[in-house]
């Protein structure tokens, strides 16, 4: 991406940012402190930027970059989806989690942050944990998913799981007209922190639930807890009703579609489609997709309502949305005739859109979150 003679950057980056209609991007660099860092805001006209923190080892700058732009675009569409005064942003921080992490790194990058005023809050996201986010706090109030000793909420995936329950009923509804769990088979690949959870729920509501998981162990949990385990390939091919995805992304491609039996595609992981064709390909075929970024929003709605005080009814009571919004996907692409992948782009634009026209883009001025209050005693 740099040029070896003149050291100058290749990218026509606004280029690529117009391409993306990115805000603004925030190269942060700290020689001292080792700190190489990108935020990307995507979007603010329905609230301030939030989104985690993700700290890799990026191969390339240009790796890191195209990974902020895309993951920050993704918080945008799943706030905008799920009701939220939120607007979409991200974070990474090249470096190896293993290795790199050190209280001068992340307290310089709490001051980049602080100096956007509210424009970006950040999160947890893959490779940092809450001592990191510790750190941040030091430097800046903008921060969600603190420690609970700071009023934080503590980990989320509890949250995204009831939630994704509530996407799956709506899914249930309107395949079969009755969303009873115990009426129902579900296919849970990837037994970790949401997918445990999720097979508690299923099974406490009686139904048959078939489990797969690269970790022994995990899956031995959920077997007590009264799943059948099936091997990582044979999780494609089971004759469950209910696809539920909680572990990688593009599981939904060209080669596992043609193995499906389910009738429902519906679960908390990630980027669950290849590609927009892989959702078109399951619609050809009748069978009903969630999109991912509607279904598992819990998780977001969870550290949403930290800066106004968290509490756990509050949180089950935003999750339970989940229900309606997801059924207003399905509206949608009956509506305009579409597939729900694309259903739920459009709905989340629409709401962009309409509420872009009452306001200007957030500008860094107070926003409606007064803010997390620094305790004297912390
Ligand atoms: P996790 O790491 O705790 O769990 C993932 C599980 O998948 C692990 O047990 C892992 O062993 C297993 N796994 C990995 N590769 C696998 C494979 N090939 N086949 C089967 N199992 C495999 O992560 P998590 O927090 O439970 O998140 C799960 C998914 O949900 C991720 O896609 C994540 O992005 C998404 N998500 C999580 C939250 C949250 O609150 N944690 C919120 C929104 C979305």
């Amino acid at each position: 991406m740099i040029d070896e003679h003149s050291g100058i950057v290749n990218m026509e980056l606004f280029e690529v940012i117009s391409e993306t209609k990115h805000e603004q991007i925030v190269f942060c660099h700290n020689e001292d402190a080792g700190l190489r860092a990108i935020i990307a805001i995507h979007n603010t006209i329905l609230g301030p930027a939030l989104g985690g923190t993700r700290m890799w080892p990026y191969a390339t700058e240009e790796e890191a970059l195209r990974d902020v732009l895309r993951l920050s675009r993704g918080m945008t569409y799943k706030a905008a989806v799920s009701g939220l005064n939120l607007g979409g942003g991200k974070a990474v921080i090249i470096g190896d989690p293993r290795k790199d992490k050190s209280e001068a790194l992340f307290r310089a990058f709490g001051r980049f942050i602080d100096t956007l005023h509210g424009r970006y809050i950040t999160a947890e996201d893959v490779g940092i944990d809450v001592n990191d986010m510790e750190f941040i706090f030091q430097e800046t109030n903008n921060v969600v998913g603190v420690h609970q000793a700071h009023g934080g909420s503590g980990d989320p995936s509890p949250y995204t799981a009831y939630g994704a329950i509530q996407g799956i009923k709506a899914a249930l509804q309107k395949k079969f007209g009755d969303e009873d769990l115990s009426h129902y088979s579900f296919a849970v690949q990837g037994a970790g922190h949401v997918g445990l959870h999720l097979v508690r729920q299923f099974r406490e509501e009686g139904a048959k639930v078939f489990v797969t998981d690269i970790n022994e162990d995990s899956v031995a949990e959920a077997v007590e807890l009264g799943a059948e385990a099936v091997s990582l390939e044979e999780i494609y091919d089971v004759d469950a009703d209910v696809f539920s995805p909680c572990a990688l992304g593009a599981v939904v491609n060209e080669n596992t579609i043609p193995r499906f039996k389910f009738k429902i595609v519906a679960g908390p992981a990630n980027n669950q489609l290849a590609n927009n064709e892989a959702g078109t390909e399951l619609e050809k075929r009748g069978i009903l997709y969630a999109p991912d970024y509607a279904v598992n929003a819990g998780g977001l709605m969870n550290v949403s309502i930290e800066f106004e005080g968290w509490n756990h009814e509050r949180a089950l009571r935003m999750s339970r949305t989940i229900y309606y919004n997801v059924g207003k996907i399905f509206k949608i692409a009956e509506r305009d005739n579409i597939p729900s992948w694309r259903a739920a782009d459009r709905m989340a634009e629409e709401r962009i859109e309409i509420l872009g026209k009452l306001k200007l883009p957030h500008m860094g001025k107070p926003h409606r979150f007064p803010g997390r209050e620094r305790q004297a005693n912390h």
